[in-house]
């Protein structure tokens, strides 16, 4: 018999599903809902380890999720945080084109931001760049003065208390270890109990493709974990970043490249790169889970993607082993940073979906199922846009569920 039983539960209490809880009270006030997690607190996953960036939507293709969700989701996120008192700063983003045969990249990026409709956007020279960030070497710049950082942890701490106040349940200590179906209801069998509830909404970040499995559900994509390792740079270097600076992405790949990143931690970052790991929490190198490993290597779509990018693979592997390859990059942005200006900083894991074909799912995917919602892709930029997805998934449910 199940310990509790909920009308919605809702697997993971990182932003997406914390914000896909609080906006279903809001239009629910009388719904029981359970939040079931694996950690001890909120925001274990990639909500707590990532770059902190509220980003403006420049990257996206235009009339994609992603696209619509980052623009409308940075002006959420920059009014829940004005309303909650969450510490954020409009610090401002340069795109710097370094040479020449970047520049028509550069122009792309612009065209795709404005048909996006990021507020502010500009190309600036090479003499405005130096005004906006006065350490950096480009000959243009992308300006997107509307970018923003936050610490993610401190919003999701937010979502928890409205969550909690709203009358949801929060299960900390609980992972999902079997679902069964019994006619209407179905139970979830986790290490803190057993859950009984009329639908699911499968929020499971790293896990996601596999609770969707759990539920009988025959997706099409697996979960690969790219680790993306930062480096900080000591406080006597921290003069030489005054907001956010990135490179021009390779468009091949759906990651931004190294750059330096303010965060409202008090530290300045300089990464993320992007890895594949050996374990979906393979925060280390040295973090190998064998289970993990095998169901990459088993998915068709695996190798794939190894032949299509081995070559970048190998890149980031070198970057990843040997510092000085990674210092030579970030000097690209900002010739003045040295190797003695950096000391390892942390890690966060990417939960990046993939096809049987081997593509790297560019856009967020959310499927539906008569009873459950899955969210199956929501990298970067999901933090920014957590808000807008959580209630993007409440309009699905409503459509869906029984919840009246
Ligand atoms: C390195 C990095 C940098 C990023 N930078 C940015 C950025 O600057 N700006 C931005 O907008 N986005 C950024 N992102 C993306 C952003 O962090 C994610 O889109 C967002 O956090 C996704 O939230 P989520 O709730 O879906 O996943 P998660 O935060 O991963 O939450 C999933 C939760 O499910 C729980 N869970 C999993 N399996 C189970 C189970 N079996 N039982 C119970 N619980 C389970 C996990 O413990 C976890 O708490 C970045 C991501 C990474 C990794």
């Amino acid at each position: 018999m199940p310990d509790q039983k909920y009308d919605v539960a809702v697997v993971g209490a990182g932003l997406l599903g914390l914000s896909t809880a609080m906006s279903l009270l809001k239009r629910y006030p009388k719904l029981k809902v359970g939040v079931i997690e694996k950690g001890s607190e909120p925001a274990t996953g990639q909500s707590g380890h990532n770059s902190g960036v509220i980003h403006s939507g420049i990257y996206y293709k235009p009339g994609s999720f992603k696209a619509k969700f980052c623009v409308e989701g940075r002006a959420e996120m920059v009014r829940f945080c004005e309303e909650n008192d969450v510490p954020y700063d409009r610090c401002g983003k340069v795109i710097v084109a370094l040479r020449e045969e970047e520049l028509p990249r550069l122009q792309s990026l612009y065209e795709r931001g404005t048909a996006n409709k990021v507020p502010g956007l500009e190309i600036v020279s090479a003499e405005r760049v130096k005004e906006i960030e006065p350490h950096v070497a480009a000959i243009k710049a992308l300006w997107a003065p509307n970018t923003g950082i936050v610490n993610f942890v401190k919003v999701a701490g937010v979502y928890q208390q409205k969550v909690q106040s709203a009358g949801g349940t929060i299960h900390f200590n609980s992972k999902l270890n079997k679902v069964v179906r019994n006619g209407q209801e179905t139970t979830l069998e986790t290490s803190g109990g057993a859950f009984g509830a009329r639908h699911v909404i499968n929020c499971g970040g790293l896990h996601s493709d596999t609770v969707a499995r759990m539920m009988g559900v025959k997706t099409d994509v697996r979960i690969i974990p790219f680790r993306g390792e930062y480096f900080s740079l000591k406080k006597d270097a921290e003069r030489l970043v005054k907001g956010l600076i990135y490179p021009v992405p390779d468009p091949q790949f759906p990651f931004l490249g190294v750059h330096f990143t303010r965060t409202m931690k008090g530290f300045t970052e300089a990464g993320p790169n992007a890895v594949m790991a050996t374990a979906r929490e393979g925060y280390r190198k040295q973090d190998v889970n064998v289970a993990d490993f095998w169901g990459t290597l088993a998915w068709p779509g695996f190798w794939r993607m190894a032949r299509q990018h081995w070559k970048t693979g190998v890149m980031e592997m070198n970057r990843s082993y040997r510092k000085s390859v990674f210092v030579r990059d970030l000097q690209r942005l900002i010739p003045e940073v040295t190797n003695d200006d950096l000391t390892p900083g942390g890690s966060g894991v990417r939960a990046q979906a993939v096809d049987r074909k081997g593509k790297l799912l560019d856009d967020f995917k959310i499927e539906e199922t008569p009873n459950a919602v899955h969210v199956l892709n929501a990298p970067s930029p999901g933090a920014t846009s957590s808000l807008v997805i959580g209630r993007y998934i409440v309009d699905l449910a409503a459509r869906n569920f029984s919840l009246g």
